[in-house]
């Protein structure tokens, strides 16, 4: 009997393998379920997380009754789209497959997260904060501080930090941070309070209207961790104001700025090889929402404290961040949901001057410290396309000078010329199309173009220079031509005897072109086809003549040019 087993032993066995077997496909299962259902495993976590929100449809309910229009978003349905939803995905595939991000260790890298808001709805700014905090590592997310910026909802903060303290009670690691100012202090001047009360390695600026994407952080970590100087932005997605619905942003953008300091997105070329998912530099940040070091944020002297409650901040950031040995990225595999409101959903506080708007006054204050603080002589190009920011005025001290010389000696920082060569080439390209720009002035009068009384046509006259809305000419380098913002140019009826000037759409028809091409011959303003000077022989009216040297009439100064006179 020795090679027979005994009929116990034989069934012993076969329970063993049995539950062997039983055992080996449950735990198949389980991994399937697992790989398969990833996405929707995430959907079912975030809605467990929102079963335990204790409270905040009660926190939501005491939102005041405001409209649309008072935020500039649906209000209705970011009262009923829950506190978080799943999100497509945005961020290419590679992103998750092919990517190991190279993180620090937590302990080096601890991230607080600064949100100002003012006049937010609950459910917009809970959103944000609950997809945050979600959606972070929590070994990563070291503090939450968050700063109502004197809004109405006098109880949101209380209410907010009551609900808050509930819902992440169990997280120890994470601080949550609560303020109020009880005067308005504008977004610059609150991020700035934030950015001093963290006490992370890493600050993440957000705004109060954003839903956060899957796996934002990593990407962004690895590249701060590479680079101690860098500044990075997340891609924003968009969120549609009216259907809150959440869509891709686009990767071939990057941001930029003009010469009177207004920011655009601009065209990103992608080298031969490079995909549109790596992270690429940027000459300024895609909106306000950026993570820096904590260190290097302050060594840069945090938002430029002499702007005031909103704009600019994030273009002064930019320029001395590359001048002062920085860079600038955008991660395409961080995704953030931005909320790009049509218009401000907040008043500005009155500034110096009523006459124009407060929201114009104070961005072409913060414009001016900008201009003064870092353009250098290209300064002039700022001032020429906004003569009115000449009569604001700073009320900067000579401490306040020195301190900002003493930071630009401290870093090496560069001057604006080498942010046009190396970062910014579209902006010199910019420069360079033009030969001269601004107000054109003979003696003490301008030239200006208005509707004619008809108002079929343009006309071009002479008109004092303190008029506000006094035409503002560039000269074009290449084609010569002498034309308005508007795109209106001067000419020379054809065939017309005596030579008659007009104002006509800007022609890129060659024959045409010739008519309004103009070349520059000391002041005088000489017409190519006649070789007749642009001439005021008798007041306010402009006619063209023989060339003379050295008349008065003939003598057209632009307020900025870019030759030098011969
Ligand atoms: N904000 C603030 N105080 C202000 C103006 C704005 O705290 O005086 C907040 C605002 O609630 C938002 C952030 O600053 O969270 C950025 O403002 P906004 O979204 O209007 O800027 P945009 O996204 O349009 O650049
Ligand atoms: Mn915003």
């Amino acid at each position: 009997m020795s090679g027979c087993i005994p009929h116990h032993r034989l069934q012993l066995c076969t329970i063993f393998a049995l539950c062997f077997v039983v055992c080996q496909f449950v735990l198949l299962l389980i991994l399937l379920q697992r790989e398969t259902f990833k996405g929707r495993l995430l959907l079912y976590r975030d809605h467990a997380k929102e079963g335990r929100m204790l409270g905040w449809r009660e926190f939501i309910s005491h939102t005041p009754e405001q409209s649309t229009a008072f935020y500039q978003y649906n209000i209705q349905l970011s009262d009923t789209v829950g506190a978080i939803r799943s999100l497509p995905r945005t961020r290419h595939e590679s992103c998750d497959s092919l990517r190991t991000y190279n993180l620090p260790h937590s302990s080096r890298a601890k991230v607080s997260v600064v949100i100002c808001f003012h006049n937010e709805a609950r459910s917009m700014l809970l959103r944000t904060i609950i997809s945050l905090v979600s959606r972070t590592p929590e070994d990563y997310l070291h503090e939450l501080i968050i700063i109502d910026d004197a809004s109405r909802d006098v109880s949101l903060i209380e209410d907010l930090k009551e609900l808050m303290v509930k819902m992440y009670a169990t997280r120890s690691r994470l601080t949550l941070c609560f303020m109020r100012n009880h005067e308005r202090q504008g977004l610059i001047w609150s991020r700035n309070m934030g950015a001093e009360a963290a006490t992370g390695h890493y600050l993440l600026f957000l705004d109060s209207h954003c839903e956060v994407n899957e796996a934002w952080l990593e990407p962004l970590l690895d590249r701060l961790a590479m680079n101690a100087t860098l500044a990075v932005s997340p891609l924003l997605d968009h969120i549609d104001p009216t259907t809150l619905k959440y869509s891709k942003g686009n990767e071939l953008l990057k941001g930029g700025f003009d010469w009177s300091l207004h920011f655009h997105w601009l065209k990103r070329e992608l080298s031969a090889k490079e995909a549109p998912e790596q992270p690429y530099p940027s000459p300024a940040f895609s909106g306000g929402i950026l993570m820096i070091s904590r260190d290097w944020f302050l060594k840069l002297r945090c938002f430029n404290s002499h702007l005031k409650i909103w704009g600019g901040e994030s273009i002064e950031l930019a320029i001395k961040l590359w001048l002062c040995g920085g860079q600038i990225e955008i991660v395409p595999c961080s995704r953030i949901g931005h909320i790009f409101r049509p218009r401000h959903a907040f008043d500005f506080p009155p500034q110096f001057d009523h006459e124009s708007s407060t929201a114009q006054a104070t961005y072409l204050h913060n414009s001016k410290i900008i201009a003064e603080s870092w353009l250098d002589e290209y300064k002039n190009m700022f001032y020429v396309l906004k003569p009115a920011a000449r009569q604001i005025p700073l009320f900067n001290t000579v401490q306040d000078v020195d301190l900002n010389r003493q930071m630009k000696l401290e870093l090496r920082c560069q001057r604006f010329e080498w942010y046009l060569r190396h970062v910014s080439p579209e902006l010199k390209a910019h420069f360079n199309e033009l030969s001269a720009m601004g107000t054109l002035k003979n003696g003490y009068r301008c030239l200006h173009t208005r509707r004619t009384d008809s108002l079929s046509k343009w006309e071009v006259i002479l008109d004092s220079c303190y008029h506000s809305d006094i035409t503002e000419w560039r000269l074009l380098r290449e084609s010569g031509q002498l034309s308005t913002a508007t795109e209106r140019c001067l000419g020379v009826e054809k065939n017309s005897k005596p030579p008659l000037l007009t104002m006509k759409p800007c022609s890129k028809h060659s024959t045409k072109m010739k008519a309004q091409r103009w070349l520059r011959r000391g002041t005088q303003l000489v017409h190519n086809e006649t070789h007749l000077c642009l001439d005021n022989p008798l007041k306010n009216q402009l006619v063209l003549s023989p060339c003379r040297s050295l008349s008065a009439s003939q003598s057209f100064q632009f307020a900025l040019e870019m030759d030098k006179q011969t």
